[in-house]
């Protein structure tokens, strides 16, 4: 383009189509008429489709693909990690209410009798309570409807937690810290797509006359499926994403599972603590 013009974003003189300050793209004449309007949109809508198609399909034919796209500077063609993720989480809020399971969190009643933790949910709540019986019964409604949404809202909290652990490993790879997060927001976004599946899964069951989650064969064969292919898929994607490569990715891959698995015991923990304390 010949003429210049004022970038109105950035107030500099520029010759080309977009500022190469901030972006913005030149005026053309047809701008905001009706036709222009809508072509744009339909460029939008293609290109967010686009891009979300593009980036779910390399999370699940292409593990690691995507960690080792965005570490390359190769991020246009994709949706961002952080963007994939809360798409992901979004899908997952949607099948859990769909198939009526909060599987992140549990009641201050399971807390109190079921959980590895009960002794220590016992003792605070008998530290909060004595043994008024009647202020536990009030305490527990507004704890279990709290849990929900914080186990809902704090999902990105076992990301930042599962990254250090990745960074740990691949100390050696010399990678920035926000690598590692890259990384575990494509591997949760693969994770939590994983739980709708299950999620689907046990409905499906309940529905054909199975016992669904509530079922123990139902619940322990799927989080043993869950665990399986998470960690195959965890093997697969240290490969592209840090170069991992024998018996040292064999290790990595282990470490890596068992810190996922782990991550979702202390999730249920961290949110009876956080819940405990501010509700
Ligand atoms: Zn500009």
């Amino acid at each position: 383009m010949a003429t210049s013009w004022t970038c109105p974003s950035c107030g500099k003189r520029r010759r080309t189509k977009f500022c190469a300050e901030c972006g913005e793209e030149r005026l053309r004449p047809r701008d905001l008429s009706f036709t222009d309007l809508a072509a744009r949109f339909a460029r939008t809508l293609s290109s967010v489709d686009g891009k979300l198609l593009r980036s779910s399909r390399a999370i699940f034919v292409a593990p690691g693909a995507l960690t080792d796209s965005y570490i390359r500077g190769e991020r246009r063609r994709f949706l961002g990690p952080l963007q994939l993720f809360l798409i992901a989480n979004a899908l997952f809020f949607a099948v859990q209410s769909l198939t009526n399971t909060n599987v992140l969190s549990s009641s201050l009643d399971s807390h109190l009798h079921v959980q590895d933790w009960r002794d220590f949910a016992q003792s605070l709540v008998a530290d909060r309570f004595g043994d008024d019986e009647q202020a536990i019964a009030a305490f527990a409604k507004s704890f279990d409807r709290a849990a929900i949404f914080n186990a809902k809202a704090l999902i990105i909290l076992m990301v930042l937690a599962f990254a250090p652990a990745a960074a740990l490993l691949f100390r050696g790879a010399h990678r920035a810290a926000g690598a590692h997060i890259v990384f575990a927001l494509h591997l949760y976004s693969f994770v939590l797509l994983v739980l709708c599946v299950a999620l689907s899964v046990a409905e499906a069951s309940l529905l054909l006359g199975g016992g669904g989650l509530a079922s123990p064969v139902v619940d322990t064969w799927l989080s043993l499926a869950n665990v399986a292919v998470c960690g195959a898929y965890i093997y697969l994607a240290i490969g592209p994403a840090y170069s991992a490569r024998g018996l040292s990715r064999t290790v990595a891959a282990i470490v890596l599972t068992a810190t996922l698995a782990l991550l979702f015991v202390g999730y249920r923990f961290a949110i009876f603590v956080i819940t405990f304390y501010t509700s």
